[in-house]
């Protein structure tokens, strides 16, 4: 590697992937110059596609009316069923496993209404320290509908003392402590801040091993690396579409449920309409009539706009091929990692893994001593990250829009800001 824009000029070229930037929306400045944009982690950028995709709907939904459910080019009936393969790929589980429904964190009620089932015995539920805050609010909340208490039931998987990163050594000592009374791990994978991707085949195993249930978190995880939840085989799975899968804020969130519990009608669940029998869902008399696999899990008719929105970027992940998007990210990311390393400034330090093994695309760059000023001045300079107090700056560089380039521009300003 090469600390020079000729050499991050010339991976460009070189990139198998290159074509698929263009593809993209992205973002200018008041004069209309492009942004460095290294914020897919929290919004992916919108495609070209995307708006024909939702103009399509709109004018089935001119022209059918309500025979748009039966008659438009993609029937909204069956809507989800669309998504389902694509999607299922991307995060490697098996199409009855998947599904595209309401949003992350209403997805996350819903499988701890059927994956955690407190009893006095076994009531604990273990998310990492650092867990994103409405996983954190929703897994407190459970606790105390189940009539538990917090202080009790909650436990903390924290990095050692004056360290960033979980070990997953100290997950396996609070198992030796708790294990019996433990009933669900939960963890975002990879991690929303430092980007510490967990190993997921481990923690399910050692989850399984004390009779615990196990789900993810996969916000920052999904489009970003792939979790094989299939083979790795956590009990449960949930996501948004918003960040690495490009879906246009607020969009439907995902859910994923192991083949082992398809077929079981004795697990708990909130139940609507959605998730009953096809062929009966509108003789509207029937008793609940629960579909097998992750589609039982459904509420409500979904909202067709935005699933279309996600149809058009999950259209793009299946051209690129997650393979090949998962290559260039490793090297995009390693590069930006190379750039960062060249800064001779002692108060730079990537609390992120090392390990491209252990992490997505994101790193997380601790800059000690600086505030929020700094933040401020990448955004006047014209770059997008994310900051987080006290004093770390997000960038995430998205293989499908990033370019080697843009890594090596935001680096250059970073610099001069110093
Ligand atoms: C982005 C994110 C959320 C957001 O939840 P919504 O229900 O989509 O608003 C939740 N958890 C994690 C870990 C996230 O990264």
């Amino acid at each position: 590697m090469k600390n020079t824009l000729q050499y991050a000029k010339e991976q460009d070229q070189n990139d198998p992937l290159k074509k698929f930037r263009d593809k993209f929306l992205l973002p200018t400045d008041k004069q209309g110059a492009p942004l460095i944009y290294l914020c897919g982690n929290s919004l992916g950028l919108q495609p070209k596609k995307t708006k024909q995709y939702l103009q399509e709907e709109m004018d089935d939904w001119a022209k059918y009316g309500v025979e748009g459910h039966t008659d438009a080019r993609h029937p909204w009936l069956p809507y989800h069923e669309f998504l389902t393969e694509k999607m299922a790929k991307i995060v490697g589980a098996k199409p009855i496993e998947v599904v595209i429904m309401n949003s992350l964190t209403t997805n996350l009620h819903l499988m701890m209404v059927s994956f955690y089932q407190p009893t006095v015995s076994k009531h604990k539920i273990i998310i990492e320290k650092d867990a994103f805050p409405s996983d954190k609010y929703a897994v407190e909340s459970q606790i105390q509908f189940h009539g538990y208490n917090p202080e009790d039931s909650l436990i903390l998987w924290e990095p050692p003392k004056g360290e960033e990163l979980c070990r997953f050594k100290d997950l396996e000592k609070l198992m030796q402590i708790h294990g019996n009374e433990v009933a669900l791990l939960l963890i975002g994978n990879t991690n929303y801040y430092s980007g510490q991707l967990y190993p997921i085949k481990e923690i399910t195993e050692l989850g399984h091993l004390y009779n615990a249930k196990v789900g993810f978190d996969l916000a920052h995880g999904v489009g970003n690396i792939q979790p094989n939840l299939h083979d790795n085989a956590p009990d449960f799975a949930v996501w948004c579409t918003y960040k690495y899968l490009n879906s246009g804020p607020g969009s439907l969130g995902g859910c994923f449920v192991h083949e082992k519990h398809a077929n079981n009608p004795n697990l708990k669940r909130f139940a609507g309409w959605w998730g009953h029998n096809k062929q009966t869902r509108f003789n509207m008399r029937h008793n609940f009539d629960v579909l097998p696999g992750a589609e039982g899990w459904q509420l409500s008719n979904p909202a067709i706009l935005s699933m279309a929105a996600i149809r058009a970027s999950l259209d793009i992940f299946d051209e690129a091929g997650f393979d090949n998007i998962l290559k260039k990210s490793k090297k995009l990311t390693g590069h930006l990692e190379y750039l960062l390393t060249q800064i001779k400034n002692q108060n730079i330090n990537i609390i992120t893994p090392k390990n491209p093994e252990e992490r997505g695309c994101q790193l997380s760059i601790q800059v000690k001593n600086a505030d929020k000023s700094l933040h401020t001045k990448l955004t006047q300079a014209g770059v997008i990250s994310d900051w987080r107090e006290p004093d770390v700056i997000r960038v995430a560089p998205a293989p499908l829009y990033n370019s080697f380039e843009d890594v090596f521009t935001f680096v250059e300003r970073l610099k001069h800001i110093l």
